[in-house]
């Protein structure tokens, strides 16, 4: 396993997918074979990190302590680029439809996946505008 495809689950400081050298097929949950065809040699890749939000809740009532010590906080489900849907926490500001970038932040002590507003150029622009 070489240092990009680490996933964060392994101390890396990414996502790291599998695709399935048969069929193509993309998924997150990581396994040895394919959940589509059933073949037994997926390949890792690390993923580029930007997704759309898929879905959001904000959270009230935290399920341990040490969440309960950040409540409220967002929690979305992402649609990455790739082809696979993954959960994270999330800035309280994004919403269903935006388009966000993962980094693997310190949330209640642990490592876990983050989304934030992806910028673009072009709002960068505009902020320096302004
Ligand atoms: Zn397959």
């Amino acid at each position: 396993m070489s240092e990009t495809t680490r996933d964060w689950t392994q101390g890396g400081d990414r996502l790291v997918f599998q695709q399935c050298s048969a069929c193509h097929h993309t998924f997150y949950f990581h396994r040895s074979f394919c959940p589509t065809c059933g073949d037994a040699s997926p390949i890792a890749l690390p993923s580029k990190g930007q997704g759309t939000v898929y879905a959001s809740t904000l959270v009230q009532r935290a399920p341990s302590d040490e969440f309960r010590a950040i409540v409220p906080y967002r929690i979305v489900l992402v649609d990455m680029a790739e082809g696979f849907r993954v959960m994270g926490h999330a800035h309280p500001s994004l919403a269903i439809g935006d388009v966000a970038i993962c980094t693997i932040e310190t949330i209640a002590g642990r490592p876990l996946p983050f989304f934030n507003a992806h910028v673009t150029a072009d709002t960068t622009k505009e902020l320096h505008a302004s």
